[in-house]
C-alpha cells in the first residue's frame, strides 16, 4: 500500500508507527506530520499540501501513486474528504466515513435524534435553533442541563452550568455572540449524566464492527481533574470501569445497533467509530460519538493491537471485516501526554527539546513537534507523549512516567495522575 495519511497529531504518529509493522505498507505520506513521523522510515512529511486544500491532496495521490487514505482528524471527514476521493480517483480505497455519516460527530444536533430514532441509551435532550426557544425551555426544566453547540468546535463548544443564570450566559455565548461561530447556530441541551465516563474505540465496515478495549482519558489540565479542559492529557486502556460483561452489553445495546441504525438510515459507516460513554445508575448512555480515532487514546489503544492494521484497515473499506483477526493483547497500556507551558492557554513555540533512549516497551509519540535542520522543536500545546505497555496497568503507568523522564523541553508540564483513579481504586 501507499498511503496518505493526513494529520499531524500524537494520533497520527502512532497510526504511521502501527502500519509500519505491517508488510502491505510501501510508502506513507503524512501530510502535513510532525517531528515525530519525519524520522520514520518509509514515510514523508508534506508540508507543502493544506489539509483542507482536497484537490491538492487529490492531485498529490495521483502524482504519488498513492492507492490508500487515512483522513485522522475530524475536520477533513465532516468536510467530504473521503466523497471527494471516490469522486476523484476510484483507484484509491479510504479508510473513513463518507461526509453523510460524519454527521455522527459533526452535529451533535443530528447524532441525538439518530440516538432517539433507534432507541440508543442516551441522556434526554432538546435540540434548538431558536435562541428565544432555548431561554424559554432552560426556564421550564429541573434537572441539570449541559448546553452543547451541535458543530464542530474542538472539544470547547460543551459548556456545563452551574445555576440557570450561567445557563442562560452559555445560551448567549454560543447562539448570540457565537464563540464558535456557525457550529452553535444549533445547541443541544441535554440533561446532566453522573457517572465515570469511558472511550470504546471500534472498527467498522459498515455491518461488522470489532473493538478495542475501553480507555478512559485525562481531559482536564492538571492533577486531580483540576483545571480547564485540554485535547486530552493521557490515556489508559483497559479500564475495569467496564468488565468483559459490561463490554459485551454495550455492544449488543448501543455499538451493533447504531451501525445498524447507520446503514438501514442509508449511510454505512467505514473507519474508527469512537463512542464516548457515561456509566450511569441506570447503566451505560452514550455521550457523543466521534467518527475517527481519539487522541490520545490512539497511542494506547493501538500499542495493544496484535494483529496488522493496515490488514484491518483494507478490510473495513472492502466490507470485509469479519474475515480478519482483531487480536488484542492482554496486556495494559499508558500514555502521558506532555504539554507546554500556558497551554491549554497561550504558550511558547520554537523550544527545543532532548530526548534520551527510552526503556523498553517504551514509545514517544510525537504531537506538536517539528523536525527541521536536524533540531527537534515544539510546535504545538500538546508536544509529545510517552506511552507503555506492561502486564499489569501499575507496570505500564510508571514505564510510561519513565518515558517522560527521557523527554526535556523548557516549561514542559504533564499531569503525574494517570490511571490514578483506577490504581487507588484498586489498592482500596
Ligand atoms: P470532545 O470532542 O473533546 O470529546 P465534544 O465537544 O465532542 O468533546 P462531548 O464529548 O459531548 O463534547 O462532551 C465533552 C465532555 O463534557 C464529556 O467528555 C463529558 O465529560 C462532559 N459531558 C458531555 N455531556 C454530558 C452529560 N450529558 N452529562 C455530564 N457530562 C457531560
Amino acid at each position: 500500500l501507499r498511503v496518505l495519511l493526513v494529520g499531524n497529531g500524537g494520533r497520527e504518529h502512532a497510526i504511521a508507527w502501527k502500519l509500519l509493522q505491517s508488510p502491505l505498507i510501501e510508502h506513507i505520506f503524512v501530510v502535513p506530520g510532525n517531528g515525530g513521523t519525519a524520522t520514520l522510515q518509509k514515510v514523508t512529511n508534506v508540508s507543502s499540501i493544506k489539509q483542507e486544500d482536497f484537490s491538492a491532496l487529490a492531485r498529490f495521490a495521483k502524482d504519488n501513486d498513492v492507492n490508500f487514505l487515512v483522513p485522522g482528524p475530524e475536520a477533513p471527514l465532516v468536510a467530504g474528504i473521503v466523497d471527494y476521493f471516490k469522486r476523484e480517483d476510484e483507484r484509491i480505497r479510504a479508510f473513513g466515513p463518507t461526509e453523510a455519516a460524519s454527521r455522527m460527530e459533526g452535529s451533535k444536533t443530528f447524532s441525538k435524534d439518530f440516538m432517539r430514532k433507534h432507541s440508543i441509551p442516551t441522556a434526554a435532550y432538546a435540540n434548538f435553533s431558536s435562541y428565544d426557544e432555548a431561554t424559554k425551555y432552560i426556564e421550564t426544566i429541573t434537572h441539570d442541563v449541559v448546553i452543547k453547540a451541535s458543530g464542530l468546535a474542538a472539544g470547547k463548544g460543551v459548556i456545563i452550568p452551574q445555576s440557570t443564570d450561567e445557563a442562560h450566559a452559555a445560551l448567549k455565548e454560543i447562539m448570540l455572540d457565537k464563540e464558535f461561530g456557525a457550529a452553535g447556530d444549533e445547541v443541544v441541551i441535554e440533561e446532566f449524566l453522573k457517572g465515570d465516563e469511558l472511550s470504546i474505540l471500534s472498527f467498522s465496515d459498515g455491518t461488522t464492527i470489532r473493538s478495542l478495549p475501553p480507555a478512559q482519558d485525562h481531559k482536564r489540565i492538571r492533577d486531580g481533574d483540576e483545571g480547564p479542559n485540554t485535547g486530552g492529557m493521557g490515556t489508559y486502556a483497559p479500564t475495569r470501569i467496564a468488565p468483559p460483561d459490561v463490554v459485551d452489553r454495550i455492544h449488543r445495546d448501543i455499538l451493533q445497533p447504531t451501525i445498524d441504525g447507520m446503514k438501514a438510515d442509508g449511510f454505512s459507516f467505514t473507519g474508527v467509530l469512537f463512542t464516548g460513554l457515561m456509566m450511569t445508575e441506570s447503566g451505560p448512555k452514550v455521550l457523543e460519538y466521534n467518527v475517527r480515532f481519539g487522541d490520545p487514546e490512539t497511542q494506547s489503544l493501538l500499542s495493544l493491537l496484535d494483529s496488522d492494521l493496515a490488514e484491518i484497515m483494507v478490510a473495513c473499506t472492502k466490507g470485509k471485516l469479519s474475515e480478519v483477526e482483531v487480536k488484542i493483547s492482554g496486556k495494559s497500556a499508558a500514555t502521558v501526554v506532555v504539554a507546554a507551558g500556558g497551554y491549554p492557554g497561550s504558550y511558547a513555540k520554537g523550544t527545543a527539546i532532548t530526548l534520551d533512549p527510552v526503556p523498553q516497551d517504551v514509545v514517544i509519540f510525537h504531537a506538536g513537534t517539528s523536525f527541521t535542520e536536524n533540531t527537534l522543536k515544539t510546535s504545538g500545546g500538546r508536544v509529545i507523549a510517552s506511552t507503555a505497555t506492561a502486564a499489569t496497568l501499575e507496570d505500564a503507568v510508571l514505564k510510561a512516567y519513565r518515558g517522560v523522564d527521557c523527554i526535556h523541553f523548557d516549561g514542559m508540564q504533564y499531569r503525574t495522575d494517570i490511571a490514578g483513579r483506577a490504581l487507588k481504586s484498586k489498592a482500596g
